[in-house]
């Protein structure tokens, strides 16, 4: 590398921020560049009447060894931890409790009614299925597992399982994870979050889930409220062009720059894509639609889960609560005050673009009181997060074009992608796909340098 290598890293989420971080420990000067008023997108946070509301995200597993890897180097190892987590399943209005993790989770769930004998027993079958797969399914490179993508999560459990496991199991744990049902997401989504979270238990963390990007954003140079329009690759440089909170359009000249924002916007921003990834991020690319519904509690209510997915059979549309308050006191004002989190089916979110956040929250209010009946009288407050794109929406097949986009990631050369795309979207594949980048950048600046702001 030589000396004052500038790299422009368009995006602070998590991808982009874990990259700019492991560029600027590599020694390059680094400026990030974001479009909203805030850092974090996806793994961001806001914070009223004493509520610490997580607007995408909200739950980190204790495998997450990037997230965690992270968090170390910026000195917060010592204030995650491990925490107990108890999951609920609703069926036939009874909520089945079980611990997430430990033995206690060996334990529920040879206890628990949630399945019959049988449903049980047929789980054997999916163990084996996971050992066999379990070498593909790693965060950096889960385009080995598209040899195993030929089916939907639903034709496996036709094929291996059962209509019960299906719908009081594998079901739920997907619409909490993708919010979308079984017929339609790849049985490689499935596997991965059997393998990487199953028993993992959760990771206990300070405040907000923005304590990671916050405390990464402020060792790092992050301009907020600064719109990128394109990038292209000049003979001397990388040039960003980007609009600032005034209004004026400006260009960043730099030796490269990491595009670490949603595939579905990276054709537009960067017209020298390749053909062959723009035809994969334009037309085999998609995403899901999940409204977030936050309901400030003034009274908690007395569920002792953290984590609620919602069978298909309980609610059509309501795919997962969170009751936030059971992870520790720091997110709600008053030891009895209460915070839920609420996530939504793909179709019913994205059926909703044209309605008010009003008509949304009211729609939402009765599904949530069979919840937690008192959800009205004790409401403070609510508030709805419009993800739109959320999480990749995967399909059987999807897995060819990730592998794909892996081969390709060198292609880019001085301009580099990162994102949710490039794996299982969560906040730790991103960590991954952003320090990878990071990797790939230094190797391609092997010498050279450009640099400079220019107004226009
Ligand atoms: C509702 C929901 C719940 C989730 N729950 C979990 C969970 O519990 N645990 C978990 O691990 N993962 C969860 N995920 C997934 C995880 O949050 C995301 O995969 C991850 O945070 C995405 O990070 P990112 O940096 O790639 O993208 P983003 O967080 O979307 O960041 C991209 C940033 O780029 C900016 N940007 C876009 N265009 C431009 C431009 N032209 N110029 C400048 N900046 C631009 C955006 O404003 C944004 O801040 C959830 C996702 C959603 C949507």
């Amino acid at each position: 590398m030589s000396p004052g290598q500038r790299v422009v890293v368009v995006g602070a989420g998590i991808t982009g921020l874990s990259c700019a971080y492991r560029l600027r420990d590599r020694g390059f000067e680094v400026l990030v560049l974001e479009a909203s008023d805030a850092v974090g997108g996806k793994m961001s946070s806001v914070r009223r009447d004493g509520y610490v509301v997580n607007r995408a995200a909200n739950i980190l597993p204790s495998s997450y060894a990037a997230v965690r890897g992270l968090a170390q180097d910026v000195g917060l190892g010592g204030r995650i931890g491990a925490m107990p987590v108890v999951l609920g399943v609703p069926r036939d209005g009874r909520m089945h409790r079980l611990r997430a993790s430990g033995p206690g989770m060996l334990v529920d769930g040879l206890r628990t009614s949630l399945l019959s004998v049988r449903g049980k027993l047929l789980l054997r079958r999916m163990l084996v299925d996971a050992l066999r797969m379990k070498g593909s399914l790693s965060y950096a490179n889960l385009g080995a597992a598209a040899r195993f993508d030929t089916e939907t999560v639903a034709e496996y459990c036709e094929r291996r399982l059962s209509p019960e496991v299906r719908d009081y199991l594998v079901e739920p744990i997907l619409r909490a994870l993708f919010t979308c049902n079984a017929d339609t997401v790849s049985i490689v989504d499935f596997f991965f979050a059997a393998v990487n979270f199953v028993g993992s238990g959760m990771m206990r963390y300070p405040g907000g889930i923005d304590f990671l990007v916050r405390e990464l954003a402020s060792r790092l140079d992050v301009r907020l409220s600064a719109r990128v329009t394109s990038v292209t690759d000049e003979p001397d440089g990388v040039r960003v062009s980007w609009t600032g909170p005034d209004g004026v359009s400006r260009v960043e000249s730099a030796d490269a720059c990491v595009l670490a924002v949603s595939g579905a916007v990276v054709p537009a921003l960067y017209p020298g894509l390749d053909a062959s990834r723009r035809e994969i991020l334009t037309s085999k690319l998609r995403y899901c639609v999940t409204y977030a519904g936050h309901f400030a509690l003034r009274r908690r209510p007395s569920e002792p889960s953290l984590v609620v997915p919602v069978p298909r059979a309980e609610d059509e549309n309501l795919c997962v609560v969170v009751f936030s308050h059971n992870a520790g006191e720091a997110c709600v004002p008053s030891p009895s005050a209460g915070l839920l989190s609420t996530y939504w089916l793909h179709e019913w979110s994205s059926s909703r673009r044209l309605r008010t956040d009003d008509e949304v929250i009211a729609e939402m209010l009765p599904a949530m009181a069979k919840v937690v009946p008192s959800i009205e009288e004790d409401l403070v407050f609510a508030r709805l997060d419009r993800w739109d794109p959320a999480v990749v929406r995967s399909y059987p097949g999807w897995y060819t074009h990730v592998a794909r986009l892996g081969e390709l990631a060198d292609a880019g050369g001085r301009i580099q992608l990162a994102g949710d795309y490039l794996s299982a979207s969560s906040t730790n594949a991103c960590a991954v796909a952003g320090e990878e980048a990071a990797g790939r950048v230094a190797r391609v600046l092997a010498g050279g340098s450009v640099g400079s702001a220019v107004a226009r």
